[in-house]
């Protein structure tokens, strides 16, 4: 394997075990904690916790992510260095009443999440997974499953049966997973005919203000879900599941330079974020000498406007920068009632997500100068209407923290006449008034179960953004904008 593609290569092991935000969040923790980084909990006082030299991260909702090194020069007021990407993926998820039965076929009622392209869902082997409510003794717990078998299948129709040029479809009635046969789910339960509802005549059940479990589900998507917890049908309180494909990430191409992977939007920049900080915290002297904080705040639900408690629009980030901007540093110093403002005013955010790479086959769809290409390095995202929050400092600042790294940028602006995606940076700018940036890697098929990108370019994130954590406490002082009177030239 070529050492370049190595990061590729541990990304496909990541995104593979990552099938839900619930699961790349925990996939993250596995790496920090081996890599020495503490857990805190938001409802704790952290003011003897956290410590200059300290490597830190916390959760929210077990979706969303939030870590951080201090660097032992920090002090009150100063600046932090962020990286914000996604964990989120457009996805079907599990209806609260999903049981369907027709002409024979045991259905599963979903709902679409995010803007997918819909109709690459049809025809392939899914699974789920997601995070389920286990009633204990004393209470209920989170507990993540997967159930890891091809359980599920949306079916296309026949050709001979329907000869549209166009694949049209309702999203309602016909993105309809089947799950097996009911002659299949009679002989497995011992019943000949199908038993009567049990909702009339019969012992008074327990009362229960929504229907039980078992009646709004199959009872065999209870078992599966309890086994894959390794609990018992009973203590399945409530889940949240989510379908995804079974076909394993992989490389690919001729000379093995692609990836072929569900969800490179955005766990490819998740990725490459935690794998950065936490490279860029390894060994004793990085830290040393640095007067910032290196934060990485990976998101849930960007994929539909990030309004949650878990989402890029909630107070998690400006909660947690305050929080850090008063953190005293080692030598006793004073902390003025400023230092969140100063913080802000000082810090840089990098909103890190998916950028599309030229199509081959629609070259017509993009700006005739601006041709992202696979493995040429991470796409600079451009707008003057501030759908990406790129602006001239920033260009100036990213490239020189891409030349420290060795790493090249490509920039990326769409054609006038097509509509443009959009990132948590503007937002998270417009609440934080933080200097901001909009980057990414390229990508083809964004939003498809199946997307492709480039193995190099993981690489290329990891050490671009390394690089940022590394030098921007040295930085940041050096590019002046509402203080440029102070510069000599
Ligand atoms: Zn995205």
């Amino acid at each position: 394997m070529a050492p370049a593609a190595k990061s590729g290569h541990e990304f496909l092991k990541f995104v593979n075990v990552s099938p839900t935000p619930y699961h790349a969040v925990q996939s993250i923790r596995e790496k920090l904690t081996q890599a020495g980084f503490e857990q805190i909990h938001e409802r704790n006082d952290w003011a003897n916790t956290c410590k200059p030299g300290g490597k830190y991260y916390l959760t929210r909702n077990a979706s969303t992510l939030l870590a951080f090194a201090i660097g032992e020069q920090w002090k009150p007021g100063g600046p932090i260095s962020m990286i914000g990407a996604h964990t989120d993926s457009p996805c079907l998820r599990i209806k609260p009443f999903s049981k369907h039965q027709v002409e024979g076929f045991l259905q599963v009622a979903v709902e679409t999440y995010g803007g997918g392209i819909w109709h690459t869902w049809f025809d392939r082997d899914l699974s789920a997974a997601g995070r389920v409510m286990v009633k204990t003794k004393t209470g209920f717990v989170h507990k993540l499953v997967n159930l890891h078998k091809p359980l599920l299948r949306i079916p296309s129709l026949a050709i001979h049966l329907d000869r549209q040029e166009k694949f049209e479809f309702s999203k309602e009635t016909q993105l309809f997973p089947i799950a097996g046969l009911v002659a299949a789910e009679l002989e497995r339960q011992g019943v000949t005919t199908p038993p009567e509802s049990t909702s009339e005549g019969g012992p008074e059940p327990d009362f229960a203000p929504i229907k039980p479990m078992k009646e709004r589900h199959h009872p065999r998507l209870i078992e599966l879900i309890a086994d894959a917890a390794k609990v018992s049908s009973d203590q399945v309180e409530d889940f949240e599941l989510i379908l995804y494909d079974t076909q394993k990430s992989c490389v690919g191409g001729f000379n093995d330079e692609l990836i072929f992977s569900s969800r490179l939007d955005n766990l490819e920049m998740t990725f490459c974020s935690a794998e950065a900080l936490i490279e860029s915290t390894n060994g004793s002297t990085s830290l040393k000498n640095d007067p910032s904080i290196r934060l990485i705040s990976l998101f849930d639900h960007e994929e539909i406007g990030s309004m949650s408690a878990q989402g890029a629009q909630s107070n998690l980030l400006p909660a947690v920068i305050r929080r850090l901007a008063v953190l005293p540093s080692s030598k006793k110093s004073n902390i003025s009632t400023t230092a969140y403002e100063q913080t802000l005013a000082t810090s840089f955010l990098v909103s890190a997500d998916m950028a599309h790479s030229v199509h081959p086959n629609y070259i017509g769809k993009y700006e005739a100068r601006h041709h992202p290409i696979l493995n040429q390095g991470t796409v600079i995202k451009v707008n003057a209407n501030q759908r990406y929050t790129t602006n001239a400092p920033g260009m100036v600042l990213l490239q020189e923290v891409a030349k420290r790294a060795q790493v090249p940028l490509q920039v990326f602006v769409v054609n006038n006449e097509s509509p443009c995606g959009s990132t948590i940076g503007p937002m998270l700018s417009a609440k934080l008034g933080v200097r901001t940036l909009d980057l990414g890697n390229p990508q083809l098929s964004m939003h498809s179960i199946r997307e492709c990108g480039g193995i190099y370019d993981v690489n290329h994130a990891i050490e671009l953004f390394r690089s940022l954590f590394e030098h921007y406490g040295e930085l940041e002082s050096k590019i002046l904008v509402d203080n440029a009177d102070e510069a000599e030239i």
